[in-house]
């Protein structure tokens, strides 16, 4: 590029050899899928334990159909924003399905989760008054962040999924109103909010409460409806994504029907966009259909995430608090954190490490993100090799 164009130029080569120097230049690698398994350019297949299609549905021949067949009668693209004319009757209709399922009285869909947890906390700020206190898991999601620190609102982080500390800045807090925002299950610890208590204490200070399920919804709760769904009409928003467990892409927003008659008129992430398209609907009408008898892959589930953890913490390493199917494998410096990647990827394994600013300076990790559609033989196989890992201090993994 030359001209003005170029010093855009100039300027990334400079920030891409900064991040060289300091070994954290990210490239996209690129794969070819079969089920679980993931073949790389060089030929090398290996089982995916780092994506967050917990169920197996991206692969479900039943969710591909319905996607394709909402393609076929709908087209590919919604054409229009929702409140131009992208609203297709399937819109609806699968909204009012994904409702009936979270048990709410309204769902939306929205984008991506990021869109969504970017634009509804500015959106629900001002419903609030404009003087409102957000405060904020500090563990919760970049796009959370984004959404509650990158607007110019009121934000405060508590520490993570310390109540004691929530209740500190509920009480001490000077504003008009208050908001918690938090996440059921957290994406890089595994570990779970004490939703239950976290909601009497919200409730004690008169704060409504935004909830983010993207790694609970499909897996926890009652049939997979998330954990919002063990205390009804009690949790005012939830958010989830629909590209994790439910094998799909894009996002929901969910409550009452006020409220989303709210946003629908007021948060920029659902006005400003083109309407979801029909394969994400058709993928969605489709895992909600079964999405309530899948009880035994959700067992299976958190099955394999107590033997994995129980292999990790046996070989040294701690997990953090985690409880789920995401499972840290903490190794500390970054540099270790890559190690543990490669000995996994040596093993035909693909989990991914995890390094600060994404996780705090000093734990660097691997995540582990099961799926129930691995199979016993190959969960005994990635057992055997988290038994063996080398001990944390021991040469490569200091
Ligand atoms: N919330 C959490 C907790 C997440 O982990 C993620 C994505 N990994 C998102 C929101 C964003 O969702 P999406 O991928 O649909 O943008």
């Amino acid at each position: 590029m030359t001209g003005p164009a170029g010093l855009l130029d100039m300027a990334a080569a400079a920030a891409l050899s900064a991040l060289d120097r300091a070994g954290r230049r990210r490239v996209l690698r690129a794969y070819d899928r079969d089920g679980i398994r993931l073949r790389l350019p060089d030929g090398r297949v290996l089982v995916d334990v780092a994506s967050n299609d917990y169920l197996g549905l991206a692969q479900d021949p039943g969710i591909i159909d319905r996607a394709a067949e909402f393609t076929a009668r709908y087209g590919a693209g919604s054409g229009a924003s929702r409140l131009v004319c992208g609203t297709l009757t399937a819109h609806r209709e699968v909204e009012e399905k994904l409702a009936a399922f979270l048990g709410t009285e309204a769902a939306l869909l929205i984008g991506t989760g990021y869109q969504a947890n970017a634009t509804l906390p500015a959106a629900l700020a001002e419903l609030l008054g404009g003087d409102v206190d957000l405060l904020v898991d500090r563990l919760a999601h970049a796009s959370l962040l984004q959404g509650c620190f990158g607007q110019g609102l009121k934000a405060r982080r508590f520490r993570h999924n310390d109540l004691d500390h929530l209740e500190d800045l509920l009480r001490t807090s000077t504003a008009a109103a208050r908001m918690v925002v938090t996440e059921s299950v957290f994406s890089m610890d595994g570990d779970a909010a004490d939703l239950g208590a976290l909601l009497d204490l919200a409730d004690r200070h008169g704060a409504p409460v935004y909830l983010d399920e993207a790694h609970a919804i499909g897996v926890l709760g009652p049939q997979g409806r998330g954990l919002a769904a063990h205390f009804p009409g009690r949790v005012a928003v939830t958010m989830g994504t629909l590209g994790k467990a439910f094998g799909g892409f894009g996002a929901y927003v969910a409550g009452s029907r006020l409220l989303i008659d709210y946003l629908v008129n007021r948060c920029g992430g659902v006005i400003y966009t083109t309407a979801p398209p029909p394969a994400v609907l058709g993928a969605l009408d489709a895992a909600l259909d079964v999405m309530p008898s899948l009880d035994m892959e959700r067992m299976r589930l958190a099955g394999m995430g107590d033997a994995v953890r129980m292999a990790v913490r046996g070989a040294g390493y701690d997990t953090a608090a985690s409880s789920t199917q995401i499972i840290p494998v903490i190794a500390g410096a970054e540099q270790a954190a890559l190690d543990l990647q490669a000995l996994l990827e040596q093993a035909g394994f693909l989990a991914v490490a995890i390094r600060p600013p994404t996780v705090p300076a000093g734990t660097a990790r691997l995540r582990l993100s099961l799926s129930s559609a691995l199979d016993d033989q190959t969960v005994g196989q990635l057992l055997g090799v988290l038994t063996c890992l080398p001990p944390r201090g021991m040469d490569g993994v200091p």
